[in-house]
């Protein structure tokens, strides 16, 4: 299968599952993933103090539902997750509907739409339903309310596939797994980091790669909390959220602001010829929050295409399996891999004929380069990474510079490299 279709096959295999901060949606959602990639997976115990927060007790939910007195159910946990605010307490009993109304939640202005909401953190109960559904609710009439779920001691869950390189220095990718039936927002992540990591799995690498697969916030804490001697090794990541809708792609800087993976994004997004947009980081948003807090501050950007919060379907019913495209999860896949190979070939090298240009006709690097412009790209090149290859310009330095694409230096340099004017400089 090709793999947009298993990316595409995989979301929708994912989608009716109910993920929480904790529970068992997290836990097959996490042996779906392994069944492709090499994936360790880890609890964390309820109790446990990470970093400055407590891993809560474990969430499960088997059925919620509001039903009239006839038996007739009006809102549905089966056919839609989003009905319940995630984190629910256990509930059954029959109330009024003023009382009941306290705990619904609409989505206003778009009145077919259900709501997602949350209460990790705060013991109560709730139910997301459309406008339109809410309007079939008698004001007068008292309604039977069922919430079976339960908050045990339990675990926290969260995963981890990592490829070793040639090099222990890393680059890490991480994607949120919380979230119910949403496709963008969420899953469409998910389904980029594991296309990424079988790609990964079969090609040489430099760099080691780990991916995380962890529950919003708690679960970036946690991991990090569990692995801070290691982050020493991350030299580059970027967090995959939002990657699957028709928007162009938004990538948002790490707090570094100009490192590495910064660069490496800007630079392919520029040279794509797609519409983009790059923004600056700010403590708000996915799990880039995490990485970047100032006591772990890694160089760690976040890539998505709709920035959450702006797109009228985040956080509804309408992010559904229709609001992710095909084509859009192949372009955000293939931007990371270009960003990736970037990464893995930026490498520094030393001019070894560095007093006066050396010549280059007689060592035939002026031939054979086809016509026109392109020529003139690659004869331009041949210049630019003779001059910048001093030992201290990366690859990268040299195309940011050359205002060319990463791409011709490359080429540029391993024709150099096949003579004797050019030597890897070995860091
Ligand atoms: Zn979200």
């Amino acid at each position: 299968m090709h793999s947009v279709d298993r990316m595409s096959a995989l979301i929708t295999r994912l989608f009716p599952i109910c993920r929480s901060i904790t529970g068992n949606g997290v836990r097959e959602t996490l042996a779906i993933l392994r069944e492709t990639i090499p994936l360790q997976i880890d609890e964390v115990p309820t109790g446990t103090k990470v970093f400055d927060w407590t891993i809560p007790r474990e969430w499960n939910i088997r059925d919620a539902y509001i039903k009239d007195t006839t038996g007739k159910r009006l809102i549905d946990f089966q056919k839609l997750n989003l009905h319940v605010v995630s984190y629910s307490t256990p509930l059954r009993c029959r109330m009024p509907f003023v009382e009941l109304k306290e705990h619904l939640f609409t989505s206003a202005g778009n009145p077919d739409w259900v709501p997602y909401r949350t209460s990790y953190y705060n013991e109560s109960w709730g139910f997301c339903l459309s406008e339109n559904q809410l309007a079939q609710f008698d004001p007068n009439a008292e309604y039977d309310v069922c919430i079976d779920s339960s908050l045990k001691d339990g675990s926290l869950t969260y995963g981890e596939c990592f490829l070793p390189g040639e090099t222990p220095e890393e680059v890490l990718i991480s994607s949120h797994v919380c979230h119910p039936s949403l496709a963008n927002d969420n899953l469409s992540g998910i389904a980029v980091a594991v296309a990424l990591a079988e790609a990964l799995a079969t090609a040489p690498r430099r760099y080691s790669y780990r991916f995380v697969f962890a529950p919003g916030s708690i679960g970036a804490i946690s991991w990090l909390s569990r692995n801070e001697e290691r982050l020493q090794m991350v030299r580059h990541g970027f967090v995959l959220t939002c990657v699957g809708d028709s928007a162009g792609i938004t990538y948002k800087r790490s707090r570094h602001f100009k490192a590495e993976i910064d660069r490496a994004f800007l630079h392919i997004l520029r040279h794509s010829g797609e519409p983009h947009q790059v923004v600056n980081f700010s403590p708000y948003g996915y799990d880039e929050r995490q990485y970047c807090s100032p006591g772990i501050d890694l160089p760690v950007g976040c890539m998505m295409r709709s920035v959450h919060g702006t797109f009228p379907e985040y956080h509804t019913s309408a992010d559904n399996l229709d609001f992710v495209r095909p084509e859009s999860l192949v372009n955000s896949l293939e931007q990371c891999l270009q960003v990736i190979n970037l990464l893995e070939l930026n490498r520094t090298y030393l001019n070894n004929s560095p007093k006066g240009e050396p010549q280059l006709g007689k060592r035939g690097l002026y031939q054979g380069l086809g016509d026109g412009s392109t020529r003139r790209q690659h004869e331009l090149a041949l210049l630019w990474v003779l001059n910048l290859s001093d030992g201290s310009h990366s690859l990268l330095d040299i195309a940011e510079e050359a205002g060319l694409p990463f791409a011709t230096i490359k080429d540029a340099a391993d024709a150099l490299a096949r003579t004797d004017l050019l030597s890897l400089v070995q860091s």
